[in-house]
């Protein structure tokens, strides 16, 4: 794009004004010309054809229709006053209906004017009513305006009460468009526009704001969330090329004493398949100069312990010390007790560092770091203070990564220089649309197969009348020696209530589980951290029967007694959160349950959550429908990579396009890894523009 053109604000486009190009930027981000060239439709309106009234049913999609108002009637009192007009064209008579801007629209409608209405209809009480529709004098100016696919345009009532509702935008983007006759350039290379069959440019940012038909729009679509996808996918796996050049790795090229004593002698059972795969990958990675930066993903339970401790052997096989940090000490202590378990065995020593550790001891496991005596620390964020030198770092392995911040991560690779290998864990499995788009620029691997022998858990929904045999079923499962959950939404917004809920909910259950035949604990955020560690202590170690929680149970907590988990209100939580919190349990040999408790009136994206978690254990499967009910916005990770600020393309139904942008940029930069060659100048400097610019996908690292 010509800088200069692109750049200009949007207050001098002809139509807009400081006003208005105030209320632009701060209801919609759009602050330059190129801001509103990109600010796309949502959805089209069907305008080759004008429907009477007569015709109309609500199955139709967005459809116009021309007529007049014959009469305006203001209803009902406050909160729910509205405003009703009537509307015919002779063919018939519906309902027009408004609940806010009352006064305003009074004002603007006028009797005895044609008007052109753009209605979704929809059924009210048995008869077709359109709330706040679209509405337009048909002139012939209008109507001819109206050719073809209309373009709608998300808005917000601050637009609106300025004259910018989607006809108004419309306007400024046509005005716009010819004013940008012959000034949008190409940003792709000629090979990537034949090789995936894209439209240019310029026409697809014509089509996407003025198709003349379906087709045509699918072509303008297609360009343009390829592009947007590609250039995301080229700068994170550029800043991967550029980080490798840069960051010279510890060449880890023993396989040695450890790892096959390990192997023959002390491993109690067989590696999974998938276990075995993800250590290839992982010694791949150590034995080559680069510094490894990998995610592990694996549902609960599925063995990432194991296959860390396989990474741990390799570095001391090859003379250097390791560490794992965990974000609570209740994890961190679980880590030690196995991993030092096994390390005794080979003779290796562990220190297990976390915050509650006596300051006297704390410096005998300072110096014995620094020295080299200790060479495996397993820890909390103690691992990360100042006062912590290691002699040799070699890898450092963080679980459950998406409680700790980059910030930390950075200070883990100041430990050692150069820096260590790192190997991240998480248990909140990520579609691979995201992963590729979030963690473009880190390796990922994989562990989708859980160790032989488990039995999945088995999940129920229970409407609340179902509470009384839900907790009856628990009591025969209690009395069978087992332990039990029972989880309560807290929420922020709704906190003291929430709070009231659980409390009470605490004192049901009591009187359900009482003392003393029955032990029963409680855990929540409201708690001292020391208070809630000893009820969970206590849970752990099977001193308590019944743990009434919010979610902050622990993930990755290693129960394997505890085989029920009630959740009540469970409508509240959303997926993953579910999946999360089903994942404490189901760790043993004996069957586990898990029981959703709700209220009886359920949204229909309700009832799809529910209808998952009884239906699948499988966290990706869960992950894959969670993006697709709520969308990328809300899912972890999206913040700091920048795609929460998609402006066209979705990663929730355009997975293919993802991986072909990925594919082309990959082989783009393989060819041509700084972006040098003359055929790739477009690109390179509109890549070098995004960047500077606000678009951050710096991914994590
Ligand atoms: P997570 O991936 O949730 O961290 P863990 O590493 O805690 O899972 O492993 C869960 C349980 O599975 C542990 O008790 C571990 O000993 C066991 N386990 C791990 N790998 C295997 C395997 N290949 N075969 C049998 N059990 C395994
Ligand atoms: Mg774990």
């Amino acid at each position: 794009m010509q800088e200069s053109f692109f750049d200009t604000p949007v207050k001098y486009l002809p139509g807009v004004g400081p006003v208005r190009a105030d209320i632009l930027e701060k209801e919609v981000n759009v602050r330059t010309f190129s801001d509103l060239l990109h600010y796309f439709p949502f959805r089209y309106v069907d305008r080759t054809k004008i429907y009477r009234i007569s015709e109309i049913d609500h199955s139709l999609p967005f459809i116009q229709i021309t007529g007049h108002v014959t009469r305006i009637d203001k209803v009902g009192k406050g909160r729910g006053e509205r405003l009703i007009a009537e509307f015919s064209d002779g063919t018939g008579t519906i309902k027009l209906v408004w609940f806010k801007g009352l006064r305003w629209i009074i004002s603007s409608l006028k009797p005895n004017t044609e008007y052109l209405v753009f209605v979704k209809p929809s059924l009210f009480m048995g008869r077709i009513n359109i709330a706040h529709p679209e509405m337009d004098m048909a002139t012939d100016e209008n109507i001819k305006f109206a050719s073809g696919l209309q373009a709608i345009y998300p808005i917000t009532e601050k637009l609106t009460a300025k004259g910018l509702n989607s006809r108004g935008i419309a306007r400024l983007i046509y005005t716009l468009l010819q004013m940008a006759q012959g000034k949008i350039s190409e940003n792709l290379s000629p090979d990537l526009i034949s090789k995936y069959k894209l439209i240019n440019r310029e026409d697809a940012l014509n089509d996407i704001h003025r198709p003349s038909d379906s087709e045509i729009l699918k072509k303008a679509e297609f360009r343009l969330k390829f592009e947007e996808l590609f250039f995301i996918q080229l700068s994170l796996l550029q800043s991967k090329i550029i980080r490798i050049e840069k960051v010279k790795g510890i060449p880890f090229p023993v396989v040695g004493n450890y790892v096959n004593r390990f192997y023959k002698e002390i491993l109690p059972f067989p590696l999974t398949e998938s276990q075995k795969k993800v250590i290839k990958e992982i010694r791949k990675d150590l034995g080559s100069r680069k510094q490894m930066n990998r995610l592990l993903q694996g549902d609960v339970g599925s063995g990432k312990t194991l296959v860390a401790l396989m990474a741990i052997l390799i570095a001391l096989d090859n003379g250097y010390q390791a560490c794992i940090m965990a974000p609570t000490g209740i994890l961190a202590n679980q880590h030690f007790k196995t991993i030092s378990g096994y390390l005794e065995k080979l003779g290796v020593a562990t220190a297990n560092l976390t915050g509650s550790i006596h300051r006297k001891e704390k410096n005998i496991i300072y110096q014995k770091l620094s020295s080299g005596e200790i060479r495996v620390c397993i820890g909390t964020h103690a691992l990360i203070q100042d006062e912590v030198k290691f002699k040799n770092l070699g890898l450092a392995v963080i679980d459950e990564q998406h409680r700790f911040g980059v910030a930390q991560r950075a200070i883990l690779r100041k430990k050692n220089n150069p820096p260590p290998h790192i190997l991240v864990m998480t248990a909140t499995p990520i579609p691979r649309t995201l992963a590729m788009t979030v963690y473009g620029d880190i390796d990922v691997s994989v562990i989708d197969e859980m160790p032989p022998g488990r039995k999945p858990v088995k999940t129920y929904h229970r409407y609340d009348n179902g509470r009384v045999q839900t907790y009856n079923f628990v009591t025969e499962q209690v009395n069978k020696g087992r332990q039990a959950y029972v989880v309560f939404p807290i929420i922020e917004e709704s906190e003291t209530l929430d709070f009231k809920n659980l409390l009470a909910g605490f004192n049901f259950l009591k009187q359900i589980f009482p003392d003393p035949t029955y032990t029963t604990g409680m855990a929540h955020g409201r708690m001292e951290a020391g208070e809630r560690d000893d009820a969970m202590r206590k849970f752990t170690a099977g001193e308590t029967q019944i743990l009434v929680a919010t979610n902050v149970i622990e993930v990755g907590v290693d129960i394997p007694n505890a085989t029920v988990m009630v959740i009540e209100s469970a409508e509240r939580f959303g997926l993953s959160q579910l999946h999360q919190l089903r994942g404490r349990i189901g760790r043993g040999a004996e069957q586990s349950f898990c029981i959703l408790l709700t209220g009886k009136k359920l949204s229909n994206d309700t009832i799809a959550r529910i209808n998952v978690m009884c239906r699948t254990n499988d966290g990706f499967e869960i992950a894959e429908q969670d993006l697709k009910l709520r969308g990328p916005g809300d899912l972890e990770g999206t913040q700091q990579s920048g795609i929460a600020g998609l402006r066209i393309a979705n990663l929730a139904k355009d997975g293919q396009i993802i991986s072909l942008a990925r594919d082309a940029a990959m082989e783009l930069l393989k060819k041509d890894p700084h972006l040098k060659l003359p055929q790739h100048g477009a690109v390179a400097v509109y890549l070098n523009d995004i960047r500077i610019k606000k678009t951050d996908w710096a991914g994590v690292g």
